[in-house]
């Protein structure tokens, strides 16, 4: 694991107001400090736009943070049109990432399904009409997921 990727605080405040808003209904009640997020150059040939994983040892005895998610920005904005599906397109993918921390912490394997159950709900194609999920109200979230 290489920590080579842009730490950034717009990121990190994305994944603070997710976490705040779907704790106890779809996302683990975690603390947003634990959480290091950051933008990687993947290329926009890569085949994932997000990961997570638990920071290891050595770096676990210079950080606080228990996860490191990092943000594909070339391949996100590849699928974009526009600054708005972008910024909906990140927050999707940052969703995502933090689904994968279970109630006790330790992270589940990618589920393809619950990404392609996020993107049947909210329209065809990744992006196009992925509504901004720190905007949408809960109530519509759990009419869309079928919860
Ligand atoms: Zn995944």
């Amino acid at each position: 694991m290489a920590l080579d990727g842009r730490k950034s605080k717009k990121l990190h405040s994305i994944c603070k107001k997710l976490l705040k808003k779907y704790k106890n209904f779809t996302l683990a009640d975690i603390e947003p400090e634990s959480v290091m997020i950051m933008w990687v150059d993947g290329g926009s040939s890569a085949k994932w736009l997000g990961r997570i994983r638990i920071i290891q040892h050595p770096y676990s005895v210079f950080f606080e943070e228990k996860y490191l998610i990092e943000i594909n920005k070339d391949k996100i904005s590849a699928n974009c049109e526009n600054k708005k599906q972008f910024k909906n397109g990140v927050i999707a993918v940052c969703y995502h990432e933090l689904k994968h921390i279970r109630d006790d912490g330790k992270l589940k394997k990618h589920d393809i399904e619950d990404f392609v159950d996020i993107l049947k709900a909210f329209g065809v194609g990744p992006y196009t009409k992925m509504p901004n999920l720190l905007k949408m109200e809960t109530t519509e979230m759990r009419k869309r997921l079928g919860r």
